[in-house]
């Protein structure tokens, strides 16, 4: 029997889990630079809680659309600040994007990713150039579209999507923070990558590593 893509997605969230706690100190140190130093932690906690939620669905009932708002829900009740409602809405609106889809096709990656940077985006009223995740969100959904509009391979498309990530991530570093808390140590945050750019930009890169073979089935 072939893996449902809900199964996939779940997959995908226990691989961003073991990503985070990987690198769970070098983000608290990303974040002790310019922040108050727990966005390792913070991130833990929260996709610790997504998997804990996503253990509970029968996945083979369940459907993408659930997968991401259970992870929408436990991502929420985890982390109440700052990064908690962002990717809540993230996921949240994915969930929605997500509803009428039954595989991770290319189309539906694209509706997903860009989902989720429009959530981020509206939630936290932000932009790219703040210094924050968006500067790697906001990329990323655009080298999905243009990947997708130019019709390419799935290689392709997540190669483009994660170089925009990463791209974005590294972009961080020579920018000076107007959002959150480093906004507060203003030109003290320039010549550090942004800890939510860089997480963000580990999860894209898992993004990929996990749906890259799944959803063949519709190309
Ligand atoms: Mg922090």
């Amino acid at each position: 029997m072939s893996k449902s893509a809900a199964r996939s997605m779940a997959k995908m969230f226990q691989m961003m889990s073991q990503m985070i706690e990987s690198e769970k100190d070098h983000l608290s140190e990303l974040d002790g630079a310019i922040g108050d130093g727990d966005h390792g932690i913070t991130m833990s906690i929260g996709f610790l809680a997504i998997n804990a939620e996503l253990s509970k669905l029968d996945l083979d009932q369940a459907s993408l659309s659930d997968v991401m708002s259970t992870a929408a829900t436990g991502f929420l009740n985890a982390v109440g600040a700052s990064t908690g409602p962002l990717y809540a809405t993230g996921f949240r609106r994915a969930a929605k994007t997500l509803a009428d889809r039954t595989t991770l096709d290319l189309a539906a990656c694209a509706d997903m990713i860009e989902a989720i940077s429009t959530g981020i985006r509206e939630r936290g009223k932000g932009q790219r150039g703040d210094k924050t995740m968006l500067d790697v969100w906001l990329p990323a959904a655009d080298a999905a579209a243009n990947a997708l509009a130019e019709n390419k391979t799935r290689d392709a498309f997540w190669h483009d999507v994660v170089a925009a990530a990463e791209n974005g991530a590294a972009a961080t570093r020579s920018m000076i923070a107007t959002k959150g808390r480093a906004a507060r140590v203003r030109e003290r945050s320039l010549g550090h990558i942004d800890p939510g750019a860089a997480s963000a930009g580990l999860l894209i890169r898992v993004m990929a590593e996990a749906l890259q073979s799944s959803g063949q089935e519709a190309h």
